[in-house]
Parts: C-alpha cells; structure tokens; sequence
C-alpha cells in the first residue's frame, strides 16, 4: 500500500460512519484489506462501502437493489411510514451497522409524529461473507439512493437523520455532531439543546457545528458534515437541506433505556430537535 492509500485507510478507519459525503474520495477502498471472498463484486466500491450505492441508476455495480448477494427481507428491511407531517426521520445505517439508530429514529417518530425511513440490516452469512453488517450494507448517506426514500424526503419540508459514530474517536457520550446543509436547522438545534441541557446531569451535552468545528479532545467531529447536496437528508422539499445528528452509541442507548434516570434527558433531546424543528 503507498502512503496515499495508508492515509484513506486512516482516514475511514476514524470516521467511521462513514458519513464523510465528499470527503472521502475512491481512496477508500484501501479500507477494506478484509474483503478477502472471491466475489467479482468485491473491489468496485468507492469510499469504503461495498455496495456503491442503492439503487444503481448513477453509480458503478455493485449497487445493493441489484445484487444477487444481499436481498431485500432477508439481509435488510426497509420501514417506511409517511405521516404526512412536515418533518421526516431517517435511519439509513440502522439493525445491525450502526447501534440504536433503527430504534430511536423510530421512537423519534412516534413521539413527535414524524414521517420515517428506515434501512435496517441484519444480513444473513449468505450475504456478509467475511465481513460483519457494516462494512457489507453500509452506504454513505449521499450514495444512498434509495428511491422510495428520496421520494419520501422530497415530499417533506424538512429531514432529520439519525447516525452513530465510531467510538474510535474518542468522544464524549455526550458529544452531538450536528450538520446537514440546513445551517438554520443546525444553528436551532444546537441552541435549543443549550437551552435545556442543565437539566441532565448524569454527563453533559455538547452540541457541535460539525461543519465549523476544531476537533478537540472527547469532542471530535471532523468528516461528518453531512453537507453533500446529494446525501439523503439534504434533498427536501424546498432545497433547504436537512440536520445530520452523529451520536455516540451510548446516548443513543440510553435515550432509549426505560429508566427514569433518562426522562431528563429525553426531556432535553425530543424538546429541542422539536423546537428547532418549528
Ligand atoms: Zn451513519
């Protein structure tokens, strides 16, 4: 491997999610040393995922809607509930890819009556292969094309999106990577959980601009802009764009945890995405 391609496997190593829109080039594809399965599918995809995207209409094969290899029902589920709300919630790395995101994109949506996509993979061995469920049906949200989700998100005013990222950076649970291309959305969020954040007091709340943000230790969201026209949650009604939430595993768990210890911060959380969502 050059150093380039040492770099990109550095660089998607930390990001993770692999949520990083333009940032990542081609390169990524040095990510994968442990695609070792002799499928000619194997060493097309760019970024890092395996399938390039879903649908296959812009993007080199493999896309997943066409593979042979993963199947619809059997490896990932697709939910989709239209509420005719304003607001719709997308989960496109949920089941087993990213912790939580399935359940509490779909919590979100039934507290605040939102419209809902969700992706959620539990591939069987027949699909993974040697890999585990995110590096085979991980796509990057802005090669994540879906049409029955692009035309959800086009039919609503605005999109909030659910990701995790990897605890390989080193954050914070508390730590929330805010962006999408929707500055006004990113900019309400971030002042509504400042607004309400003191009363939870288990950890504390650090909402960040990721697209402005120096990375600072236990708060690091470089690469997850989420601002890519073409990523999912960007491709509303009005153009507008929407908000990328990258979360730790750990909020997210504990958003969902039954415990009274977490009504505070549920407080905290669905008040504010509501309110900046007005
Ligand atoms: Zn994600």
């Amino acid at each position: 491997m050059n150093a380039k391609g040492l770099l990109a496997l550095v660089v998607v190593t930390v990001v993770g999610c692999g949520n990083a829109d333009e940032q990542l080039g081609a390169e990524g594809e040095a990510a994968k040393p442990s695609e070792l399965d002799s499928s000619a599918e194997e060493l097309s995809s760019d970024e890092g995922d395996y399938y390039n995207c879903f649908a296959g209409s812009g993007c080199a094969s493999p896309a997943l809607s066409t593979s042979t290899r993963c199947l619809k029902g059997r490896d990932y589920k697709v939910t989709v509930n239209d509420a005719q709300s304003d607001v719709v919630v997308l989960s496109i790395h949920g089941g087993l890819i990213e912790p939580n995101s399935s359940e509490l994109a779909q919590a979100i949506s039934s507290k605040l009556h939102y419209s809902l996509y969700d992706f959620a993979a539990h591939g069987t061995a027949a699909c993974l292969g040697t890999l585990n469920d995110f590096n085979r049906l991980h796509i990057t949200a802005a090669n994540f094309d879906d049409p029955t989700a692009v035309r959800l998100v086009g039919r609503h005013k605005k999109a909030v999106a659910i990701h995790g990222y990897n605890d390989s950076r080193g954050n914070d649970p508390g730590t929330l990577c805010v962006g999408g291309s929707n500055a006004k959305l990113v900019q309400a969020f971030i002042a509504a959980v400042n607004q309400r954040k003191s009363r939870f007091t288990l950890y504390s709340l650090r909402p960040i601009d990721a697209a402005t943000a120096t990375a600072s230790r236990g708060a690091d969201c470089t690469g997850i802009t989420g601002t890519a026209r073409a990523n999912l949650v960007n491709r509303t009604l009005d153009g507008a764009g929407g908000l990328q939430l990258e979360m730790s595993d750990a909020i997210k768990a504990d958003l969902l945890n039954p415990s009274t210890r977490y009504d505070a911060l549920r407080t905290v959380f669905y008040g504010a995405l509501s309110a900046a969502m007005n």
